[in-house]
């Protein structure tokens, strides 16, 4: 089939056509004044979508996953103790990532469909005075929890505790609100190709004062990855080597567009589609996987299938049948759930052919539902609420 449908994992997102455009770009010498002409942008509109004061902004060559080497790589020292709560596959590789850097893991094993658990990071922070940093991941893109960053903030101030807070916003960033100097983050992750809806190839990073100041006593190892070459570089409104210009000319792109929705229409769309998805699937009978609704992510949602019936066995045939992309349950929750990705360039419409989908696939697995229930709880939800301000066209 030549045509394309709309995916709906949590990433790589559906890629807008402009975007595409503005990343297509003929060779170009980095070391011009074009560069800094197509870097600046960039790097102003990430501060803003950021919401950041004061700081940094960094753009690696890389993932959402070298974002979290690049924040622990530049800050911290081996034998350093960090604090993380462990509640999905996100979370665990972070902290996989911090221990294989010979870092002190303190892990706060929470369950999965759980957030962060702010008593627990309090009396943590209370009990060792020595912890050098916070890892929170923002949204657990595994089982769709979104975290109380703000709140995490208040139990390091209420603990009176001096640590970083490093936030991973990989699936959280350009699609939920993002608060970094207001929630007092120090360093910030997110990467290309989820709300930001590029390809794959940059991540994108927020650095506090803070942090900055961190970089000049921590010892581990980096050499790509270092900020301080970024930033130097950077003064000189260049790289310290190659940048994938195409990506970062996309970026300023991308964020043009965000900015022409408006970041509150963005995240009130999300807030919609996600709402439209969740009525959907209680439609079905089904209920997320995140505990309580003060959980629910807005970019994606873990669907706990019913007993005797298998996630992956639904994404495999809505892959080979339809052609239509979900993603799979990781890890603990491995056939437990599926995932309905519904982040970056999607509208309601778009939504409801996934749920359509999704249906028959279930249909098709002899799952005890009814087709088009779960489209129409959606339509309903989606007829009521068709916002004042249309998205802003391309
Ligand atoms: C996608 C994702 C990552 C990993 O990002 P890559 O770009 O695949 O390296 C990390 N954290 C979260 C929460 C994610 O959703």
């Amino acid at each position: 089939m030549s045509f394309q449908n709309p995916v709906f994992i949590p990433g790589p997102t559906n890629l807008p056509e402009s975007i595409r455009k503005a990343c297509d770009m003929p060779t170009l010498d980095h070391r011009s004044p074009a560069f800094a002409r197509i870097f600046k942008p960039a790097v102003e509109g990430v501060r803003r979508v950021l919401k950041m004061d004061a700081g940094e902004v960094i753009l690696i060559p890389s993932t959402g996953t070298g974002g979290w080497e690049a924040a622990v790589s530049n800050t911290l020292s081996p034998g350093d103790t960090v604090l993380a709560a462990r509640f999905g596959m996100f979370s665990h590789r972070w902290i996989d990532l911090c221990q294989r850097h010979g870092l002190n893991v303190q892990i706060i094993e929470t369950p999965w469909g759980q957030g962060a658990p702010l008593a627990a990071i309090e009396a943590a922070l209370k009990a060792d005075k020595s912890i050098k940093a916070v890892l929170a991941t923002h949204n657990e893109t595994a089982t769709g929890v979104k975290s109380d960053i703000a709140g995490i903030r208040r139990a390091m101030d209420a603990a009176g505790h001096g640590a970083m807070l490093m936030v991973d916003g990989v699936s959280s960033i350009g699609s939920m609100p993002f608060e970094f100097s207001a929630w007092g983050v120090d360093i910030a992750v997110a990467g290309s190709q989820k709300g930001f809806m590029l390809p794959a190839g940059l991540a994108i990073l927020g650095i506090s004062p803070k942090a900055i100041s961190a970089m000049e006593t921590a010892t581990l190892p980096r050499t790509f990855f270092d900020f301080k070459d970024m930033l130097t570089s950077y003064a000189r409104g260049g790289f310290p080597y190659t940048p994938p210009v195409g990506l970062i000319a996309g970026l300023a792109h991308a964020i043009e567009l965000l900015e022409s929705e408006c970041l509150d229409n963005v995240y009130a769309r999300h807030h919609r589609l996600a709402e439209g998805v969740r009525r959907a699937i209680t439609a079905w009978g089904m209920t997320p996987y995140a505990a309580t609704p003060d959980l629910y992510s807005d970019t994606v949602t873990a669907v706990k299938v019913p007993a005797g019936c298998d996630g992956t066995a639904l994404v495999q045939l809505a892959a080979s049948k339809y052609g239509v992309a979900f993603g799979v349950g990781l890890g603990e929750v491995a056939g437990k759930v599926f995932r309905i990705g519904h982040l970056g360039m999607l509208t309601d419409v778009m939504v409801l052919s996934g749920l359509a989908t999704a249906e028959m696939c279930m249909a098709d697995l002899g799952w005890p539902i009814t087709l088009g229930s779960g489209v129409a709880a959606a339509q309903d939800y989606y007829r009521g609420t068709v916002p004042a301000l249309a998205m802003a066209a391309e």
